[in-house]
Protein backbone atom coordinates (compact mmCIF):
# COMPACT_ATOMS: atom_id res chain seq x y z
CA UNK A 1 0.00 0.00 0.00
CA UNK A 2 2.70 2.68 0.70
CA UNK A 3 4.53 1.21 -2.14
CA UNK A 4 1.99 2.55 -4.50
CA UNK A 5 1.38 6.12 -2.96
CA UNK A 6 4.75 6.64 -3.22
CA UNK A 7 4.86 5.84 -6.80
CA UNK A 8 1.57 7.46 -7.20
CA UNK A 9 3.22 10.68 -5.85
CA UNK A 10 6.56 9.95 -8.41
CA UNK A 11 3.95 10.05 -10.94
CA UNK A 12 2.19 13.01 -9.73
CA UNK A 13 5.65 15.20 -9.44
CA UNK A 14 6.57 13.58 -13.01
CA UNK A 15 3.14 14.94 -14.68
CA UNK A 16 3.40 18.35 -12.63
CA UNK A 17 7.44 18.99 -13.80
CA UNK A 18 6.08 18.02 -17.21
CA UNK A 19 3.31 20.67 -17.08
CA UNK A 20 5.26 23.66 -15.46
CA UNK A 21 8.15 22.62 -17.70
CA UNK A 22 9.96 26.09 -19.66
CA UNK A 23 7.86 26.76 -22.94
CA UNK A 24 9.99 26.44 -26.05
CA UNK A 25 12.68 28.40 -26.41
CA UNK A 26 12.11 28.19 -30.31
CA UNK A 27 11.58 32.07 -31.30
CA UNK A 28 7.87 33.27 -30.74
CA UNK A 29 6.03 34.04 -34.31
CA UNK A 30 5.81 37.38 -35.12
CA UNK A 31 2.46 38.39 -34.19
CA UNK A 32 -0.05 38.09 -37.09
CA UNK A 33 -1.46 41.41 -38.24
CA UNK A 34 -4.98 41.86 -38.93
CA UNK A 35 -6.15 41.08 -41.87
CA UNK A 36 -7.06 44.14 -44.14
CA UNK A 37 -10.70 43.74 -44.44
CA UNK A 38 -11.95 43.12 -48.02
CA UNK A 39 -12.15 46.25 -50.73
CA UNK A 40 -15.97 47.17 -50.24
CA UNK A 41 -17.36 46.20 -53.63
CA UNK A 42 -17.72 48.74 -56.09
CA UNK A 43 -21.41 49.69 -56.63
CA UNK A 44 -22.88 47.89 -59.88
CA UNK A 45 -22.38 50.82 -62.92
CA UNK A 46 -25.75 51.94 -63.77
CA UNK A 47 -26.82 50.72 -66.64
CA UNK A 48 -26.59 52.37 -70.63
CA UNK A 49 -29.34 54.80 -71.23
CA UNK A 50 -31.88 53.38 -73.34
CA UNK A 51 -32.03 55.47 -76.61
CA UNK A 52 -35.51 56.61 -76.77
CA UNK A 53 -37.57 57.67 -79.22
CA UNK A 54 -40.65 60.30 -78.42
CA UNK A 55 -40.22 59.11 -74.34
CA UNK A 56 -40.66 55.79 -75.76
CA UNK A 57 -38.60 52.55 -75.32
CA UNK A 58 -37.27 50.52 -77.90
CA UNK A 59 -39.16 47.05 -78.06
CA UNK A 60 -38.77 44.00 -79.71
CA UNK A 61 -41.28 41.73 -81.02
CA UNK A 62 -42.23 39.13 -78.62
CA UNK A 63 -42.44 35.57 -79.85
CA UNK A 64 -44.14 32.04 -78.89
CA UNK A 65 -47.55 34.49 -78.33
CA UNK A 66 -50.80 33.02 -78.32
CA UNK A 67 -53.58 33.87 -80.67
CA UNK A 68 -57.64 34.61 -79.76
CA UNK A 69 -57.20 36.01 -76.26
CA UNK A 70 -58.21 39.22 -77.09
CA UNK A 71 -61.27 40.29 -78.78
CA UNK A 72 -60.37 41.90 -81.90
CA UNK A 73 -61.53 41.86 -85.46
CA UNK A 74 -57.54 41.78 -86.77
CA UNK A 75 -56.34 38.25 -85.81
CA UNK A 76 -52.82 39.29 -85.06
CA UNK A 77 -54.39 42.00 -82.02
CA UNK A 78 -55.97 39.10 -80.21
CA UNK A 79 -52.15 37.84 -79.78
CA UNK A 80 -50.83 37.75 -76.50
CA UNK A 81 -48.14 36.12 -74.44
CA UNK A 82 -48.70 33.07 -72.65
CA UNK A 83 -47.81 33.60 -69.22
CA UNK A 84 -50.09 37.23 -69.97
CA UNK A 85 -52.31 35.19 -70.91
CA UNK A 86 -53.05 33.00 -67.97
CA UNK A 87 -52.97 35.94 -65.29
CA UNK A 88 -55.53 37.61 -67.94
CA UNK A 89 -58.09 35.07 -67.62
CA UNK A 90 -58.06 34.95 -63.54
CA UNK A 91 -57.87 38.85 -63.49
CA UNK A 92 -61.21 38.55 -66.05
CA UNK A 93 -62.83 35.59 -63.17
CA UNK A 94 -62.19 38.36 -60.57
CA UNK A 95 -63.49 41.17 -61.86
CA UNK A 96 -66.46 39.29 -63.44
CA UNK A 97 -67.28 38.00 -59.87
CA UNK A 98 -67.22 41.61 -58.41
CA UNK A 99 -69.60 42.92 -61.21
CA UNK A 100 -67.58 44.17 -64.07
CA UNK A 101 -67.01 42.86 -67.53
CA UNK A 102 -63.34 43.54 -68.75
CA UNK A 103 -62.83 43.36 -72.48
CA UNK A 104 -59.31 42.74 -73.47
CA UNK A 105 -59.45 44.26 -77.67
CA UNK A 106 -56.03 45.26 -79.02
CA UNK A 107 -52.89 43.37 -78.15
CA UNK A 108 -50.38 42.15 -79.83
CA UNK A 109 -49.00 45.06 -82.45
CA UNK A 110 -46.49 43.47 -85.20
CA UNK A 111 -43.66 46.35 -85.89
CA UNK A 112 -44.86 46.49 -89.47
CA UNK A 113 -48.64 46.77 -87.93
CA UNK A 114 -47.17 50.01 -85.57
CA UNK A 115 -45.18 51.50 -88.91
CA UNK A 116 -49.10 51.76 -90.51
CA UNK A 117 -50.65 53.01 -87.54
CA UNK A 118 -48.03 55.37 -86.74
CA UNK A 119 -47.58 57.11 -90.56
CA UNK A 120 -51.41 56.64 -91.57
CA UNK A 121 -51.32 59.22 -94.18
CA UNK A 122 -55.46 60.01 -93.34
CA UNK A 123 -55.95 62.84 -91.06
CA UNK A 124 -58.60 61.38 -89.44
CA UNK A 125 -58.95 58.20 -90.12
CA UNK A 126 -59.75 55.10 -87.97
CA UNK A 127 -56.66 54.11 -85.68
CA UNK A 128 -54.82 57.37 -87.20
CA UNK A 129 -53.44 59.58 -84.41
CA UNK A 130 -53.29 63.16 -85.72
CA UNK A 131 -52.41 61.70 -89.15
CA UNK A 132 -50.61 63.37 -91.80
CA UNK A 133 -51.15 67.03 -90.46
CA UNK A 134 -49.29 66.10 -87.11
CA UNK A 135 -46.12 66.25 -86.80
CA UNK A 136 -44.53 62.65 -85.56
CA UNK A 137 -43.24 64.30 -82.02
CA UNK A 138 -47.25 64.91 -81.89
CA UNK A 139 -48.13 61.77 -82.99
CA UNK A 140 -45.84 60.41 -80.73
CA UNK A 141 -47.43 61.14 -77.50
CA UNK A 142 -50.42 59.27 -78.08
CA UNK A 143 -48.99 56.54 -80.87
CA UNK A 144 -45.65 54.71 -80.06
CA UNK A 145 -43.79 54.80 -82.95
CA UNK A 146 -42.73 51.44 -84.66
CA UNK A 147 -40.07 49.43 -83.13
CA UNK A 148 -41.56 51.15 -79.86
CA UNK A 149 -44.43 49.77 -78.52
CA UNK A 150 -45.13 47.64 -75.89
CA UNK A 151 -48.02 46.32 -78.07
CA UNK A 152 -45.12 44.60 -79.76
CA UNK A 153 -43.79 42.37 -76.71
CA UNK A 154 -46.92 40.67 -76.64
CA UNK A 155 -47.55 41.77 -72.91
CA UNK A 156 -49.55 44.73 -73.71
CA UNK A 157 -53.27 45.03 -73.68
CA UNK A 158 -55.79 47.86 -74.37
CA UNK A 159 -59.06 47.17 -72.44
CA UNK A 160 -61.94 48.42 -74.12
CA UNK A 161 -65.49 49.56 -72.47
CA UNK A 162 -67.12 46.10 -71.57
CA UNK A 163 -70.94 45.84 -71.70
CA UNK A 164 -71.16 46.52 -67.71
CA UNK A 165 -69.51 49.75 -69.05
CA UNK A 166 -71.99 50.47 -71.07
CA UNK A 167 -74.90 49.43 -68.81
CA UNK A 168 -76.90 51.52 -66.29
CA UNK A 169 -74.18 53.42 -64.30
CA UNK A 170 -71.28 52.21 -65.91
CA UNK A 171 -69.52 55.31 -66.62
CA UNK A 172 -69.60 55.12 -70.52
CA UNK A 173 -72.44 56.69 -72.54
CA UNK A 174 -71.42 54.67 -75.49
CA UNK A 175 -68.29 52.70 -76.60
CA UNK A 176 -66.93 55.63 -78.66
CA UNK A 177 -66.84 57.97 -75.31
CA UNK A 178 -64.48 55.55 -73.42
CA UNK A 179 -62.73 53.64 -76.34
CA UNK A 180 -58.79 55.28 -75.88
CA UNK A 181 -60.31 58.30 -74.18
CA UNK A 182 -59.49 59.40 -70.40
CA UNK A 183 -63.06 58.95 -69.50
CA UNK A 184 -62.63 54.97 -69.62
CA UNK A 185 -60.81 55.97 -65.98
CA UNK A 186 -64.36 56.79 -64.99
CA UNK A 187 -65.40 53.04 -66.51
CA UNK A 188 -65.99 50.29 -64.14
CA UNK A 189 -63.40 48.73 -65.79
CA UNK A 190 -61.86 51.56 -65.21
CA UNK A 191 -61.97 51.71 -62.01
CA UNK A 192 -61.52 48.02 -61.16
CA UNK A 193 -58.25 47.63 -63.11
CA UNK A 194 -56.71 50.41 -61.27
CA UNK A 195 -57.44 49.10 -58.02
CA UNK A 196 -56.88 45.78 -58.88
CA UNK A 197 -54.78 45.09 -62.03
CA UNK A 198 -51.65 44.97 -59.35
CA UNK A 199 -52.83 41.70 -57.76
CA UNK A 200 -52.63 39.80 -61.31
CA UNK A 201 -49.07 41.40 -62.48
CA UNK A 202 -50.60 44.19 -64.92
CA UNK A 203 -49.94 47.88 -64.25
CA UNK A 204 -50.75 50.84 -66.12
CA UNK A 205 -47.90 51.87 -68.37
CA UNK A 206 -48.90 55.89 -68.92
CA UNK A 207 -50.19 56.68 -65.60
CA UNK A 208 -51.20 60.42 -64.33
CA UNK A 209 -48.00 61.95 -63.36
CA UNK A 210 -45.85 60.22 -65.24
CA UNK A 211 -43.02 62.04 -66.58
CA UNK A 212 -42.24 59.72 -69.80
CA UNK A 213 -44.08 61.98 -72.09
CA UNK A 214 -46.57 60.05 -73.34
CA UNK A 215 -50.00 60.53 -72.95
CA UNK A 216 -52.14 58.86 -70.18
CA UNK A 217 -54.40 55.79 -71.21
CA UNK A 218 -55.70 54.25 -68.47
CA UNK A 219 -56.89 51.88 -71.04
CA UNK A 220 -53.82 50.66 -71.36
CA UNK A 221 -52.02 48.00 -69.21
CA UNK A 222 -48.90 46.08 -69.65
CA UNK A 223 -47.87 42.57 -67.82
CA UNK A 224 -45.17 42.60 -65.40
CA UNK A 225 -45.95 39.34 -63.41
CA UNK A 226 -42.97 36.80 -64.55
CA UNK A 227 -39.44 37.55 -64.25
CA UNK A 228 -39.73 37.43 -68.78
CA UNK A 229 -41.87 40.06 -68.91
CA UNK A 230 -39.45 41.99 -65.91
CA UNK A 231 -36.72 41.92 -67.76
CA UNK A 232 -38.68 43.31 -71.04
CA UNK A 233 -39.82 46.49 -69.25
CA UNK A 234 -37.02 47.03 -66.62
CA UNK A 235 -35.85 50.16 -68.59
CA UNK A 236 -38.90 51.61 -68.52
CA UNK A 237 -39.97 50.59 -65.04
CA UNK A 238 -36.14 51.91 -63.58
CA UNK A 239 -36.90 55.43 -64.78
CA UNK A 240 -40.89 55.69 -64.84
CA UNK A 241 -42.15 53.48 -62.14
CA UNK A 242 -46.16 53.38 -61.98
CA UNK A 243 -47.67 53.77 -58.27
CA UNK A 244 -49.08 50.98 -56.69
CA UNK A 245 -52.82 51.67 -56.01
CA UNK A 246 -52.61 53.70 -52.58
CA UNK A 247 -50.06 56.17 -54.01
CA UNK A 248 -47.04 54.23 -53.04
CA UNK A 249 -44.46 54.11 -55.62
CA UNK A 250 -43.20 50.72 -56.44
ZN1 LIG B 1 -52.03 50.45 -75.86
Amino acid sequence: MRALMWATLALAALLGEAACADPPTTQAAAPVEAAAPPPAPSPPAPPPPVPRAYGHFPYAEGAGLQAGVCQHGDPERTKLKPDAAAALARMRDAARAAGVTLLPSSCFRSVASQARLFNCSGNSGTGCAGGKLASAERRATAVAPPGHSEHATGYAIDFFPGATDLSEGGGCPSRAACTTTARFAQSRSGKWLAAHAHDFGFEQSFYPGSTQGVMVEPWHYRFVGSPEAQEVFRAARMMFSPPKPGGTAR
